[in-house]
C-alpha cells in the first residue's frame, strides 16, 4: 500500500505544481534571508489633494530586490510572508522605517502603511504602532494605516478593541481597495475609517464616454463624505481621469498621473527637502534609534 501511495503522488501532482511548489519553498527561505540581509526598501508614492494639488502624503510601498531575480512585486511575495509567518517580522520592518524615513518630511506630511490583516488581529500590534512612533518622534495623527477588507473575514470581537486601541493611540485608519472583495457596507456602519481608497479598477476607463464606474465613485463619495471620511482615488493615470474624480467629489488622488513610487531620497527632493532640512518651517529632525 505504502507503494502504492508513493507511486500516487507523482499522479496527483504534476510537474507544473511540482515546480510551483518547489519556487514556493525557494522564496520562503530567500524571504527569510533578505530579512537580515537588507534587501527590503521602501518606496513612496505622493497623495495628492485635489482641492490644493498639493502633496499632503506618501503611500509606502515596499520593494524586495532579489540577489538573482531582481525586483519582485509586493502583490507576489506578500501573500508568501502572510502564509509562512514572515509578514509580522516584514511588516514591523516596513513600519518602523516608514515612520523613520517620514520623521525628515515637513510636519505636515503624513505617511500612510500598509497593514496586513494578520498583524491587525495581533494583540500586540499597538505596542508596535506606538514603540514606531516613539522611536520617529512623528505625531501620531501624521500616521495612515491601509488595511482592507480582509481584516474582516475572520470576524471576531479583537478587530472591534483593534479599531478602538489604534485610534486611542490617534493614528488615522484607511480602509484599501475598497469595491473589490466583499464590500459589504456593514464594515462602514462600526469600523472608525478616516479615509476610504476607491480601488484602481473603478477609475479605470471612468473618463470614458458612458462608462458605469464614475456613477459607483459618485456613490462612494456620497456614502464616505455622509459618514465623515475621506476618499482617495487610487490608481489615476490621466489628466482626464483627474478631472473626473475632482468633479466627483474625491478629496484626494494617487497614482501615475501624479508620481510613480519612488526612493526616500527622491520623495525628500519632491518635498524641498535638501541635505536634512526642511524648506517648510515647524519641521524637527529625528534622531536615529
Ligand atoms: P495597494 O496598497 O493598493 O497599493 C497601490 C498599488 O497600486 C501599488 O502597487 C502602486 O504602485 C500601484 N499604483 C499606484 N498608482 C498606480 C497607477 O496609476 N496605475 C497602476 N497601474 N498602478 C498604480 P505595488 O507597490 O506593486 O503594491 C501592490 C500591493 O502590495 C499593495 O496594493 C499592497 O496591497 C501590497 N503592499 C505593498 N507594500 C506593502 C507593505 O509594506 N505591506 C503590506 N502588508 N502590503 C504591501
Ligand atoms: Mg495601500
Ligand atoms: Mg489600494
Ligand atoms: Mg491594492
Amino acid at each position: 500500500a505504502a507503494k502504492a501511495d508513493g507511486r500516487g503522488v507523482h499522479r496527483f501532482y504534476s510537474d507544473d505544481m511540482l515546480t510551483g511548489a518547489r519556487t514556493r519553498k525557494l522564496l520562503e527561505d530567500d524571504l527569510r534571508a533578505a530579512i537580515s540581509d537588507g534587501a527590503f526598501h521602501l518606496c513612496y508614492q505622493p497623495i495628492v489633494s485635489t482641492k490644493s494639488a498639493q502633496i499632503v502624503g506618501y503611500e509606502a510601498l515596499i520593494r524586495w530586490n532579489h540577489p538573482t531575480r531582481g525586483l519582485v512585486s509586493p502583490a507576489d511575495f506578500i501573500p508568501v510572508a502572510e502564509e509562512c509567518g514572515l509578514i509580522e517580522a516584514i511588516g514591523e520592518w516596513v513600519l518602523r522605517t516608514a515612520c523613520l524615513e517620514a520623521a525628515r518630511w515637513p510636519g505636515s506630511v503624513r505617511v500612510a502603511v500598509n497593514v496586513s490583516p494578520i498583524q491587525f488581529a495581533n494583540p500586540a500590534l499597538p505596542a508596535l504602532v506606538t514603540s514606531a512612533l516613539a522611536q520617529s518622534g512623528i505625531a501620531a495623527g501624521r500616521l495612515e494605516l491601509e488595511i482592507t477588507e480582509g481584516v474582516f473575514l475572520d470576524e471576531t470581537r479583537s478587530s472591534e478593541q483593534m479599531f478602538r486601541a489604534l485610534k486611542g493611540i490617534g493614528v488615522r485608519l484607511a480602509l484599501d481597495d475598497f469595491g473589490t472583495g466583499y464590500s459589504s457596507l456593514g464594515y462602514l456602519r462600526n469600523a472608525p475609517f478616516d479615509k476610504i481608497k476607491i480601488d484602481q479598477s473603478f477609475v479605470r476607463g471612468a473618463a470614458e464616454p458612458g462608462n458605469r464606474n464614475a456613477a459607483i465613485i459618485k456613490a462612494i463619495v456620497t456614502l464616505a463624505d455622509t459618514l465623515g471620511m475621506e476618499t482617495t482615488a487610487e490608481g489615476v493615470e490621466v489628466q482626464d481621469e483627474i478631472d473626473l474624480i475632482r468633479d466627483l467629489g474625491c478629496s484626494h488622488i494617487q497614482g501615475y498621473v501624479y508620481g510613480r513610487p519612488v526612493r526616500a531620497d527622491e520623495a525628500l527632493r519632491q518635498l524641498g527637502v535638501e541635505n536634512g532640512t526642511a524648506a517648510a518651517s515647524g519641521f524637527k529632525a529625528s534622531r536615529a534609534p
